[in-house]
């Protein structure tokens, strides 16, 4: 694991309340441990879209999704075909887990829900204490319920549009998709109708026996899936995927999905849950949408780059650039022919020097224009298991990940806009898939 510093960080914290004050934070949840956390709500339990079912607990998930999912004749058959098999997953619930604070890439994890079809839909938005360290930002996590419910109501028509198209209906101009080809030439079927449903738990419904705590020795239910996640992100943030996965199925045993997304984002999140999934005989479809970026750099959205301000924003797509450049050096790798393997050592050192440039050429900044980040790791994974990979096999390709943390400013300007909650570290996590590149 790497470690550069080019510029001291500072401890000092550059709080701009204009910024803090105006952003609605709710009350999600507090301090775990305290004894009237029990008795709080985390969200407010209404959506100001009243087509869209906000459930809050166990029980009332079963409820709407015994309503919504009634069981097709054809699907109960025990003889069904694979067609049918097919159609009862594309009929079934679709789950979007969530942690709120919703950006375009969770709104294309809910679009790619129902470009596969499916008419129910539930997003759940729960901040997962367990998931973060003793030191994290929880209290911090934005919270942004009404952005969240107004987003979500914005989507909807076109999610309606999506599925009528695939039912071969006409679209109605609202929220068209680049996915209409054939729509119009297909005569009008009649197309369900999109029920969608946002699950805000509390945590004591999450954890009826009591939030078991969040340091690794913690004693309670927990699902840990190694080695995959105890590498990487594991190694910085021990109690991580623990969480992830323990969260994850939860929601998949209260909604009973038949198809949960994910976001390539978090890759190796997307690697344990597919490896939950498979060890644990889960009834249920993992699909992954790619990572939605920021245009015209590419910085992976993420509901932390509130966090950044600009002066940070600006140095932080160095991350995909690094990435970039360690994908260019793969595909120069080919050069002498398909099917050749290549060298982690051919791939890595051009991610690196990317970001080692900059921090070079920002440390010679002045501390009031300069932006300092660590790097945690740039590491090239097998696409499956995750492993280590020192060479490429060009039969599977690879995935080449990293992860750096953004320091908050050396010395703020006057009047500088440092971020939400003053510009705190910031820590950016990225991947880009290497493709297999099998001898033609
Ligand atoms: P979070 O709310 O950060 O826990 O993320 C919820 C889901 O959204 C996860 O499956 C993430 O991988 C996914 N996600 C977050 N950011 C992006 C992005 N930029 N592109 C695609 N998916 C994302």
């Amino acid at each position: 694991m790497l470690s550069v510093r080019p510029l001291s960080s500072s401890s000092s914290r550059h709080k701009n309340p204009a910024k803090v004050a105006h952003r609605r934070v709710l009350t999600i949840f507090d301090d775990p441990t305290t004894a009237t956390f029990a008795q709080r709500s985390q969200f407010e339990s209404t959506s100001p879209d009243p087509r869209i079912a906000v459930l809050r607990t166990v029980d009332q998930v079963r409820a709407w999704t015994a309503d919504v999912c009634k069981p097709s004749s054809s699907s109960s058959r025990p003889t069904a075909s694979e067609g049918e098999q097919q159609e009862k997953h594309d009929a079934g619930v679709a789950l979007i887990p969530t942690m709120g604070a919703l950006h375009q890439g969770h709104l294309d994890l809910i679009r790619a829900a129902a470009r596969a079809g499916h008419d129910k839909i539930v997003v759940s938005i729960y901040v997962n204490p367990a998931q973060f360290g003793v030191s994290e930002d929880l209290d911090s996590y934005p919270k942004t319920w009404d952005a969240d419910c107004a987003a979500l109501a914005a989507l909807r028509p076109e999610l309606e549009n999506t599925l009528r198209q695939r039912h071969g209906g006409q679209e109605t101009g609202v929220g068209k998709s680049s996915s209409s080809s054939s729509a119009s030439q297909q005569e009008e079927g009649a197309s369900p109708a999109l029920q969608m449903a946002i699950f805000a738990p509390t945590t004591p419904e999450m954890y009826p026996s009591g939030f078991p705590g969040q340091e690794p020795d913690s004693a309670g239910s927990f699902v840990t899936i190694t080695p995959v996640g105890a590498a990487l992100e594991g190694k910085t943030r021990p109690t991580f995927f623990r969480g992830v996965a323990t969260v994850c199925m939860k929601l998949f045993n209260i909604v009973l999905p038949a198809r949960v997304f994910f976001g390539q984002k978090d890759i190796q999140q997307t690697v344990v849950i597919r490896q939950m999934v498979r060890d644990f005989r889960l009834p249920l479809d993992v699909v992954v949408a790619p990572t939605t970026r920021e245009e015209p750099d590419g910085l992976a959205l993420s509901s932390r780059n509130v966090y950044l301000g600009p002066r940070r924003r600006a140095v932080a797509p160095v991350l995909v650039r690094a990435l970039r450049a360690g994908a260019a050096a793969y595909d120069a790798g080919h050069a002498g022919g398909r099917g050749r393997a290549v060298a982690a050592e051919e791939i890595i050192p051009a991610a690196l020097s990317v970001l080692l440039e900059t921090l070079g050429e920002q440390s010679r900044r002045p501390p009031d224009e300069g932006v300092a980040f660590e790097l945690d790791y740039i590491a090239l994974r097998d696409p499956d298991t995750f492993e280590e990979v020192q060479e490429v096999d060009p039969r599977k390709g690879a995935i080449l990940c990293g992860a750096i943390k953004m320091l908050p400013v050396f010395k703020a300007q006057e009047g500088e806009d440092l971020g939400e909650a003053g510009g705190p570290p910031v820590r950016l996590i990225d991947n880009i898939i290497l493709p297999p590149r099998p001898e033609e």
